[in-house]
């Protein structure tokens, strides 16, 4: 039941977690196409609105400009955007009646600017004298060819980094006497498309500013990367969701993993406590009820009273030595320890638990001296010796050898026991994992042994290895950096 429900945890868990994920980012795709879809006109707007702003700060160069060269001529100066300056004649052509009575209220150095309608789209600026000429009125012509081949040149004067072109494009209709002008624009426009016009006022009329980019549609050129840029940006997305997910699948199936070790481990506790608790329970009401009457019978009953109160206080102390680990609590009292000395401790600790079985050592002379807790490490190693005894048939043949590997001193328990599947090497030292088999079925354990023993080695800075091949025997190795 309790496993049911916390599989059913988990998987309302992972919705939420696919909702809260799954939902936003369909929402971002949905938004992203719609972007997509609508780039190219928001590419188009976009160019539009920003070079519309340049050719309006370039209309008022080009007018500075025509008031430049009309300063120049009201001093009696000559400017290279003036085809020709001369008086004007009196009384003024019709066309040039009305800007004639403007500029003639003007002072010395004023000018108007006008222009003609006729088919030459003639540009003027009438001006005022300046002293010590006598007053009089100016009609200076603007050489048009001219204007326009200094308008690229004001543009880059202002906008240095601008890779866009900027011209002066003449009215549409044919007019013969602009045909040069209409020759020099349409040499230079080739292969380029215009994003932005703006039409001028006097004297250039009819005359407008147009800004160019390069290519015949630099619009879809923008809208292209753009795209490719956003497809991109959701493909990255869509891989660190992916990413994302995957690792936290991961992590949830861990950890109903490891809830579901911990069910095991308190179903597993409970029996392995009540098996001793049992014995002694049966055996002092033996004693108490006199139902064992000779004296040997008495002694086999203590004896079977004090290994299984030993068994149990084993496993008590594998628990709290566990919970100690975790919590951080426990701390080593490292000291630089000869090998031979901590083979001795262990020795004498293994005899004392009066297991069934012996082992042999092989010490390889000379050893560096290690730097470790001597409880603590030879806890780690008798835990590996019983382990060697609980797993092996009744052949029991166990090695424990210490040598050189490396850099570091190896201390090896080897046995004759039906070795680990490939599947369980790394997952027996996890805390609660017992090899799914028959072996570990039969026999009494925690699944903590191992998990306590890596933790203290990795405590010492060294690590722990197995080496096993099955149905032939395990070797697991203590690798401890030397002093
Ligand atoms: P426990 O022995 O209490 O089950 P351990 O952490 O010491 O816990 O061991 C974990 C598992 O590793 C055991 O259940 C067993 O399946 C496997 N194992 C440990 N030592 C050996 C060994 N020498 N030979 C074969 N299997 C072993």
């Amino acid at each position: 039941m309790a496993e049911t429900s916390e599989l059913i945890e988990f998987r309302r868990a992972f919705i939420w977690l696919l909702c809260g994920m799954l939902l936003p980012s369909v929402a971002l795709v949905a938004f992203g196409v719609v972007a997509v879809a609508n780039e190219r006109a928001a590419v188009e707007r976009r160019l539009a609105e920003e070079y519309d702003a340049r050719l309006k700060t370039l209309s008022l160069e080009v007018m500075a400009r025509l008031d430049r060269a009309a300063d120049a001529v009201a001093a009696g100066g000559a400017d290279p955007v003036v085809a020709q300056a001369r008086q004007l004649e009196s009384p003024p052509p019709p066309e040039l009646e009305d800007a004639a009575r403007r500029v003639a209220t003007l002072p010395p150095g004023g000018h108007v600017f006008t222009n003609t309608d006729s088919n030459d789209r003639r540009a003027y600026a009438l001006v005022r004298a300046l002293p010590p000429a006598p007053p009089s009125t100016i009609l200076a012509q603007y050489d048009l060819t001219v204007l326009s081949r200094e308008v690229p040149n004001l543009a880059a004067a202002r906008f240095p980094r601008e890779h866009a072109t900027f011209r002066l494009v003449p009215p549409r209709e044919p007019i013969a006497a602009l045909a040069a002008l209409r020759r020099f624009v349409a040499e230079a426009g080739q292969n380029a498309t215009v994003v932005a016009r703006l039409g001028l006022g006097p004297p250039l009329d009819s005359f407008a500013l147009a800004a160019e980019l390069p290519g015949d549609d630099p619009a879809a050129a923008v809208a292209f990367r753009n795209r490719t840029l956003y497809i991109g940006l959701l493909i990255l997305l869509y891989i660190g969701i992916g990413v994302g997910f995957g690792l936290t699948l991961r992590e949830m199936r861990r950890a109903y993993k490891l809830s579901r070790l911990k069910t095991d481990f308190v179903a597993n506790i409970s029996h392995e406590l009540r098996t001793p608790l049992t014995s002694v329970r049966l055996f002092a009401e033996t004693l108490r009820e006199g139902r064992a009457q000779s004296p040997e019978e008495v002694r086999q009953c203590v004896e079977t009273l004090s290994t299984e109160s030993e068994r149990l206080s084993r496993m008590v102390e594998k628990l709290l030595d566990w919970s100690r680990l975790e919590s951080g609590r426990a701390t080593l009292e490292l000291e630089k320890t000869e090998v031979p000395v901590l083979l001795d401790r262990i020795g004498a600790a293994y005899r004392a638990q009066q297991l069934p079985a012996a082992y042999q050592t092989e010490l390889e002379p000379l050893l560096p001296p290690v730097n470790v807790d001597r409880d603590a490490m030879a806890q780690v190693v008798l835990n590996l010796l019983h382990n060697a005894v609980k797993y092996t048939g009744n052949e029991k043949r166990i090695r424990l050898r210490a040598r050189r590997s490396g850099k570091a001193v190896a201390i090896e328990v080897e046995d004759n026991g039906p070795g680990v599947r490939p599947q369980d090497r790394k997952r027996i030292f996890e805390r609660f994992y017992r090899a799914d088999d028959l072996l570990a079925r039969k026999t009494e354990g925690t699944g903590l042994g191992l998990a306590i023993s890596r933790k203290i080695v990795e405590m010492h800075g060294g690590r722990i290895e197995l080496d096993s091949k099955l149905g032939e025997g395990s070797i697991f190795r203590v690798l401890l950096p030397t002093v």
